[in-house]
């Protein structure tokens, strides 16, 4: 490859990154990562990482199977495209939306492919709302969202998602989409306990509807855990009283199960993990491991069988692509086979949630959680009192990410927030490594605010 110097420039030259301020960016050149095995990434300098975010929370299997190159290859000779519009259909897809009907827990037994879950989201917002025209109910089209919640980029999936930055820009949010607060007790709870503090929030659901009129309401969409609204863990009391609330007014529930789909909360659906019921669940991401594009919606019996009822003018040219789908069926049989979930519920989480809560005795850290294979640091002035780092929001988190990615360890920050997923084949002696690097980055940080 050309020197890292040349690479750089014709990035900056020619390439826009997505949330990236690109002027930024190009005066210090981007890192060019060439290769990856495992959890490590290598870049142009020929330097070593470690992959704490799996890529973007999607390369859940690991970096370089070679099965998975091989599955890709096989079905590009044999049926590198077809659509599955009208009344055609392939292997790839249809074998594939059944082998997701047998995971998918209860009734959700019909999946609408995507390419994306951004795609899939759109996908959603239009279905819930055909769902209830065709039972008679046109007026039921709102949705309830959440803020700082994320559901991809798309006008649809940007409007779904709570994020102030993205909304400030290009005309979001599309009519017919509402936003409640998070059940972000470390940042928000005030004096409340994480108990009251889970329940007020999801009452405010409740509010919502009656302020809105129930016969308004089309659905309610929300992630498990927030991911990239900063590894938001709601209190256990949360869920149950969403369910609760949404079992009362009928309404329908969308798992937005992007990131925490395919093993990641140590289920092989975070609804599982939290005991919720969703009528649709969104995914993408580890479905593939990230090895190609592909999300979907997957939808309950009731939802499906009512759409059916009629043409439901909707979909994308690479909706079910084989060579992806193809793809998405060895990623999740080596998962099977391999124990990949069952693992990371009996000894890969539990690992990472004991080292990763080692951090929270350092003097930036306010809280340090972790739900299955997602994490948290709450970085922060003064502990005791749950202070805000004041100014800018953003900037202690950027500091930190910098030092992180100089330590050669890939950790996200969100705002005030540090986050990791990585991969779920994480071995112990990584995870150690990825913590002393971790806590290497706080105290450069430490240092850094003290200048
Ligand atoms: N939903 C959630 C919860 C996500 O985290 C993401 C991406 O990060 C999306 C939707 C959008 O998915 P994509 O980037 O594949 O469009």
């Amino acid at each position: 490859i050309a020197p890292t110097a040349e690479l750089q420039a014709l990035d900056a030259a020619h390439h826009m990154h997505p949330f990236t301020a690109n002027a930024a960016l190009g005066a210090k050149g981007a890192r060019i990562i060439t290769r990856a095995s495992g959890v490590r990434l290598t870049d142009s300098d020929g330097a070593e990482l470690i992959d704490g975010m799996a890529g973007l929370w999607c390369v859940n299997i690991g970096y370089g199977r070679e099965e998975l190159a091989e599955a890709a290859a096989r079905q590009m000779r044999e049926l590198p495209y077809y659509n599955t519009f009208f009344q055609t259909s392939h292997v790839p897809a249809l074998t594939l939306a059944a082998r997701l009907a047998e995971l998918a827990p209860g009734d959700l037994n019909h999946v609408f492919f995507a390419g994306s879950g951004s795609e899939a989201n759109d996908t959603n917002i239009r279905m819930v709302r055909q769902y209830w025209a065709l039972k008679g109910q046109p007026e039921r089209r709102t949705i309830i969202a959440r803020r700082n919640g994320y559901h991809g980029s798309t006008m649809g999936g940007g409007s779904l998602g709570g994020m102030a930055a993205m909304h400030a820009q290009g005309g979001l949010p599309i009519p017919g989409i509402v936003h409640i607060d998070q059940p972000y007790w470390w940042g928000e709870g005030g004096d409340m306990t994480p108990e009251a503090f889970g329940l007020a929030r999801a009452r405010q659901l409740e509010e919502k509807i009656l302020e809105l009129g129930v016969e308004n309401v089309a659905a309610f969409i929300a992630e498990p855990v927030q991911g990239a609204g900063g590894v938001i863990i709601p209190p256990d009391s949360y869920w149950p009283e969403i369910q609760r609330i949404v079992d009362k007014y009928g309404i329908l529930l969308i798992a937005d199960e992007v990131i925490t789909g395919f093993g990641r909360l140590g289920h092989w659906f975070g609804s599982q993990s939290y005991d919720i019921r969703p009528h649709i669940m969104t995914i993408a991401k580890g479905l593939s491991s990230g090895y190609q594009p592909i999300g979907g919606s997957i939808v309950c019996d009731e939802v499906a069988h009512t759409i059916a009822q009629d043409e439901f003018n909707h979909g994308y040219t690479y909706s079910g692509h084989p060579v992806a789908a193809a793809v998405a069926l060895e990623n999740l049989r080596i998962m099977e086979e391999e124990g990949i979930v069952a693992r990371v519920q009996s000894e890969t989480a539990p690992y990472l949630a004991k080292a990763w809560a080692s951090l929270a005795d350092h003097p930036l850290v306010g809280e340090a959680v972790s739900r299955g294979m997602m994490a948290s640091l709450a970085l922060t002035p003064d502990k005791a009192s749950r202070a805000r780092f004041a100014s800018d929001p953003g900037t202690v988190g950027f500091v930190a990410r910098e030092y992180s990615f100089g330590n050669n360890l890939v950790m996200r920050h969100v705002g005030d927030r540090l986050i990791i997923a990585p991969p779920l084949v994480i071995t112990p002696d990584d995870i150690d490594a990825l913590i002393s690097r971790a806590r290497k980055t706080l105290d450069q940080t430490h240092d850094h605010l003290r200048r």
